[in-house]
């Protein structure tokens, strides 16, 4: 069996200097099993403003990867997409 249950999300990292990733949008319940491929609904460039630093950059949607993380987001939590 495995542990208690873990979202995933597609994270990139902020493009300042010595931040830090950044949660971009919510995938759903985690499945270690299951490859996560960048979806063609995705955006192939999007702005995002990094909550750590404040500033907005320009992303490009091979920077996406998936992570897992224990928490589902918060009601107020807006994804890029
Ligand atoms: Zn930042």
């Amino acid at each position: 069996m495995s542990g208690p249950v873990q979202h995933v999300y597609w994270v990139v990292n902020c493009q300042t200097k010595n931040c830090r990733p950044m949660f971009v949008s919510y995938i759903g319940i985690y499945d270690e099993h299951r490859v996560y491929g960048i979806p063609s609904t995705v955006p192939m460039q999007f702005e995002r403003c990094c909550e750590a630093c404040g500033r907005t950059h320009t992303y490009n949607a091979l920077e996406l990867r998936s992570h897992p993380f224990p928490s589902a987001p918060a009601p107020d939590w807006e994804p890029s997409f």
